[in-house]
């Protein structure tokens, strides 16, 4: 049946994540899913973020006080769901983690106080960083469809991660040139990952000494704003309808 113009479309943010589940499944992804109401043990303490960890102040987080007194957060980060995931499965295993989080910040053009996320995981015996740079390649080429798209790393800090990297692709707008985009560098930052640390491998009961994991973020709104030069984070909840038609 053809569509109407009154039927409407998707939102590119879901538009984005069904396409990048077809990416990561021909890798052998799995999709899993978590609440976006969380235990703080799982927003913070499974990711090596216990509760005097400086890093919890990087993340302005809105706590919610429930009926059984536990610490409940709204997460953080699509994170949380690797401390569930691996307490209730045994490796080898692939998975990504899409969904919603939440930030209480300040709005602005590139700041909302909810965004989406995805969360890779990979424990497997014998995966490394080299691995994590095939998958990333592979994911960023068909996620802006540039088969010449260049990827470094960049040492980076995550607490849940040991070796941490940010990942930059070569600016899109440019072709690595250098512009305002890119502020002249040719690169742009785009998402962080790292291996998995040995604490959260121990908090979750699964051995260091035989699994590596790898972990990476990306946030859709990111890619698809780089992606079609959308230059307010807001527009993607705007009840403005010529915006979602252009998708
Ligand atoms: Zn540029």
């Amino acid at each position: 049946m053809e569509l109407e113009e009154k039927d409407g479309s998707f939102n590119p943010i879901t538009t984005f994540i069904y396409k990048t589940h077809a990416i990561f499944r021909e890798m052998g992804f799995l999709v899993a899913e978590g609440p976006q109401m969380e235990t703080e043990w799982n927003n913070f303490d499974a990711l090596n973020v216990p509760s005097d960890h400086p890093s919890r102040d990087q993340q302005d987080t809105f706590w919610i006080k429930d009926p059984f007194d536990d610490r409940v957060v709204l997460r953080s980060h699509t994170s949380s769901v690797q401390g569930r995931f691996m307490s209730n499965n045994k490796p080898p295993f692939r998975v990504i983690v899409p969904g919603r989080v939440y930030r209480q910040e300040a709005t602005d053009a590139t700041h909302e106080t909810q965004f989406h996320q995805m969360e890779g995981l990979v424990v497997e015996e014998g995966i490394t960083l080299a691995s994590l740079k095939g998958i990333l390649e592979d994911f960023l080429e068909k996620a802006f469809e540039d088969k010449n798209l260049l990827i470094r790393f960049r040492p980076g800090y995550f607490p849940f991660v040991e070796p941490g990297v940010e990942i930059d692709i070569s600016c899109t707008f440019c072709k690595a040139k250098g512009c305002r985009i890119c502020k002249e560098t040719g690169w742009i930052e785009i998402l962080g990952a790292g291996m998995v640390h040995p604490n959260v491998f121990s908090a979750v009961g699964i051995d260091s000494s035989k699994w590596k994991g790898i972990a990476f973020g990306l946030s859709p709104e990111r890619i698809l704003m780089l992606r079609y030069g959308i230059e307010d984070i807001r527009l993607f909840h705007s009840a403005d309808l010529r915006f979602i038609k252009q998708f």
